[in-house]
């Protein structure tokens, strides 16, 4: 197995516009590393730099220690799992997965006992002698994974390869190869725009935009700590709520105020808002720190703000409501046993100790 590492990686396709910039990774050997953000924004261009498939504008890319900017796809000792599959439709399943190993000159007896242990882990034993046409997508998908194991490479690179699989097969696979990764000890780079997928499959996750890796932590860090407004807003779902306003000092506290709504600032953020005073920032409360007014004991800094209910949604275990709140939108996550009446007043809690507070111009964390 090995480590990868990317150092100050950058990608032209035309001269003047960068698909991927700038970008320092280092996925430690054994690790699993997803790379997640919206279309566009470079992920796959990343990944197929990595595998050899694209290559590099600027800077290297590490492989084990050695740089593999100038070395072939074919001998960086990768596997690349694609969306697609990218099965022969005239080959058996046996075939399809043999065929690596048999370009490589490998001896019939060891490909046919590496094919057999694949198919063994994978569930797909029973299948070899079919052709692709012949399987469902989620088989399809276990073959395309049988042919990198095979292989036995130092690292697997997957490019979006559950996007084709209706949803409830999607969380079983995403759970297999999480198991696969545990079993072969191997190093797993990931890219899939799915959030979820990215918060449930990552020892760690790297977030990228525009082409730029924003932030690379662990899920809950990411989760409760993100660097700036767009790791904030992108990670998590119903997505953190949003509102612009001002820091104001009353009566020796720091209170965030947009309209009629004030929120005091709690005490542990006040140095770091201090500056901000009689300045715009951009305030954020995820949607399970914000409840139906006087439902929830346990919260540190509970303040009530008033708002009207627009759409209800029971999710069976809890319901999400959206709101406004003067003319912002607002999502809460409440009790599923609560059942608010639409357009009705529907005083919230907010839970200010779980508060972020971004800066207006460059959408930085404050605190
Ligand atoms: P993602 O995987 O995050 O959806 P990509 O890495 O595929 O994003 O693409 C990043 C950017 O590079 C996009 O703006 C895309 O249009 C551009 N791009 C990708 N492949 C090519 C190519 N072969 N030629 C020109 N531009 C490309």
């Amino acid at each position: 197995m090995a480590d990868v590492v990317l150092k100050n990686v950058e990608k032209l396709y035309d001269k003047n516009v960068a698909a991927v910039r700038n970008v320092n990774l280092e996925i430690k050997d054994r690790e699993f590393v997803v790379l997640v953000g919206p279309s566009g924004c470079g992920k796959s261009t990343t990944l197929r730099m990595i595998a050899g498939l694209e290559e590099v504008t600027a800077g290297e890319i590490y492989i084990d220690g050695k740089v593999v900017n100038d070395i072939p796809p074919k001998d960086r000792d990768i596997a690349m799992v694609f969306q697609n599959y990218a099965l022969y439709p005239h080959m058996s399943v046996y075939e399809n997965m043999a065929f690596g190993l048999k370009l490589r000159k490998y001896p019939k007896p060891e490909i046919e006992q590496r094919v057999n242990e694949a198919a063994g882990i994978l569930g797909i034993g029973h299948l070899l002698a079919r052709k692709p046409k012949a399987l469902s997508g989620g088989e399809r998908q276990r073959v395309a994974v049988g042919r990198a194991i095979v292989r036995k490479p130092k690292v697997f690179l997957f490019d979006e390869p559950l996007s084709n699989l209706d949803a409830k097969l999607r969380v079983q696979m995403r759970t297999e190869i999480s198991k696969l990764h545990n079993r072969l000890e191997a190093t797993m780079i990931y890219v899939t725009h799915d959030q979820v997928e990215a918060m449930t499959m990552g020892d760690r996750i790297a977030v990228m935009k525009d082409g730029e890796v924003q932030q690379v932590a662990d899920p809950i860090h990411l989760y409760e700590t993100p660097v700036n407004r767009f790791v904030a807003g992108f990670i998590g779902s119903p997505g953190m709520n949003f509102m612009d306003g001002r820091i104001e000092a009353k009566n020796g506290a720091l209170v965030f105020e947009e309209g009629r709504l004030s929120l005091t600032v709690p005490e542990t953020m006040k140095p770091a808002l201090e500056s901000y005073r009689g300045q715009e920032v951009v305030f954020g409360i995820r949607p399970e720190n914000v409840a139906a007014a006087g439902t929830v004991k346990a919260w540190a800094d509970p303040q009530e703000i008033a708002a009207t209910v627009e759409v209800i949604e029971p999710m069976g275990s809890e319901t999400f409501v959206y709101l406004t709140t003067g003319k912002h939108p607002f999502i809460a996550r409440i009790d599923a046993h609560l059942s608010p009446a639409l357009d009705s007043d529907m005083p919230l809690s907010v839970n200010m100790a779980k508060a972020h507070f971004f800066r207006k111009d460059d959408e930085r964390a404050i605190v």
